[in-house]
């Protein structure tokens, strides 16, 4: 696996050791090699090799090739979601974070596959089938973002953007052994990427190092008019003497062997390096996995009821539909795939009138216990540290019947999402030859303090 950073590139490039047009031919034969046995990219912008002579190398994303989730809008491409649904649709303009990439010098290669409109953590519901995992092809590259993960691991590009609704670039980040950031909830534009739970969705980078990753990050943030919800922030003094935390209830019952194992070594080494490790408690982390289920299912049954085949979304009348309910049922029912028809149905029983209050509303009130638990813990600590997800990469065809087990992927990845923080997951071992994956949690919008810890937690995992 070829895995190289944008940094190493951008001194390649400077000094002449490759030109321009050698790194795109790089990646676009690494695609051809690849690419068939990993299904990591839907489309492959070939094109984009003509444009590239004009990037300065003035620019912060110079040498930067990225491949892009296939929710994330680029003007003029593909973008299906991973969906049947939107197998034909061309996106009529780019999202804020592509146009960010493009002006900062960055340039698109592909657009990645991914689970059907980012619900997932295997990447086994794509409409156009699934992703292999580079270690073991015969496992998942975990998901939703599963096609970003394998192409920047595999040597398809140096960076990707993924989007993270509860794991989505950590959990696959983890599973293919590359760094995956989901930001603070408000920090990057969601302008123009294919909504999942909007209260949770957040575009964040895939990268072979944390210092790609922040670089990234930097280049895409800021306040978009196009989405209230987004802010600027100030920038914060990195601490002088580190202190992180280890909450014990993130070292649960069915958690694999292997994977406590190498978190364990791994935490053990920061203590040896000058950094304050101490414990602390996030008790009411047992519910988080249920209410992120009831919230982002109830959002996910809104997003998804504008694609009915006549406002958005491919029309299956063949016979013609006799009315408009049998056309929505037609549409809908052959449109979607089994997990999205799951989450809709759950979704639309969570609002409904009778069961409003026993389930959204309640699951909301949790959601801010989960986030004061959080708030309380970062009196103490810089950072908290995690395993990002409680098993090792699972075969594929494992899990995909049996959601349940499917959702316990997500269980150490969704409180960030439903307290706003942003989190980061960063390779720090290998057990049976597969990689795990330590996810690092800052508080909101400290950014800046979660990058400075994690920059010295990758290079004592290096060693
Ligand atoms: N795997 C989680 C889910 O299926 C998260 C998905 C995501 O982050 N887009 O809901």
């Amino acid at each position: 696996m070829v895995a190289t950073t944008i940094k190493e590139t951008q001194e390649k490039l400077r000094k002449g050791e490759i030109s321009y047009k050698e790194l795109l031919s790089g990646f676009l034969s690494r695609i051809k090699e690849r690419n068939e046995e990993t299904n990591a990219l839907l489309s492959v912008m070939e094109k984009q090799s003509e444009k590239i002579k004009n990037v300065s190398s003035e620019l912060p994303l110079y040498g930067a090739v990225f491949a892009i989730k296939d929710n994330i809008l680029i003007k003029g491409e593909s973008c299906t979601a991973g969906s049947k649904l939107l197998e034909h649709y061309r996106a009529p303009f780019d999202a804020t974070v592509i146009e960010k990439i493009r002006r900062n010098g960055g340039v698109f290669i592909g657009k990645a596959n991914m689970d059907e409109f980012a619900m997932g953590s295997s990447s086994e519901n794509s409409a156009f089938g699934e992703i292999r995992n580079p270690y073991d092809l015969e496992k998942v590259p975990g998901g939703s973002s599963g096609g970003c993960a394998v192409a920047v691991k595999d040597g398809m590009c140096n960076a990707a953007l993924g989007s993270d609704t509860g794991g989505s670039i950590r959990q696959p980040a983890a599973f293919c052994g590359v760094v995956g950031f989901k930001p603070t909830y408000g920090t990057v534009s969601r302008y123009g990427v294919i909504s999942m739970a909007s209260s949770f969705d957040q575009v964040g980078p895939f990268a072979n190092s944390v210092e790609d990753a922040q670089l990234i990050f930097e280049t895409i943030r800021g306040k978009d008019e196009k989405d209230s919800v987004t802010s600027n922030f100030e920038k914060k003094e990195a601490p002088k003497s580190i202190k992180v935390g280890i909450p014990e209830e993130y070292f649960v019952e069915g958690m694999e062997k292997e994977v406590e194992d190498a978190i364990k070594e791994a935490i053990s080494k920061i203590e040896k390096n000058d950094i304050e490790v101490v414990n602390v408690n996030l008790p009411h982390t047992e519910y988080a996995l249920p209410a992120y289920e009831i919230i982002m299912a109830s959002e996910v049954s809104a997003n998804m009821a504008r694609y009915d085949g006549i406002r958005y979304g491919l029309e299956f009348d063949r016979p013609a539909a006799k009315s408009i309910e049998e056309a929505y049922l037609k549409n809908r029912g052959g449109g979607f795939g089994k997990e999205a028809r799951r989450r809709i149905i759950l979704g639309t029983y969570t609002l409904s009138a009778g069961y409003y209050d026993a389930y959204y509303i309640k699951a909301q009130k949790v959601r801010n216990l989960i986030a004061s638990d959080f708030s309380d813990a970062f009196k103490k600590v810089d950072v908290i540290l995690a395993p990002a997800t409680p098993t090792l990469p699972f075969n594929i065809g494992e899990k995909v019947e049996d959601p349940l087990s499917m959702h316990l992927s997500d269980i150490f990845t969704v409180t960030s999402n439903l307290a706003g923080l942003p989190a980061l997951s960063i390779p720090c071992g290998e057990r049976k030859g597969l990689p795990v994956g330590m996810q690092v949690i800052g508080d909101r919008f400290n950014e800046d303090i979660l990058f400075h810890v994690s920059k010295k937690l990758e290079k004592i995992w290096k060693k």
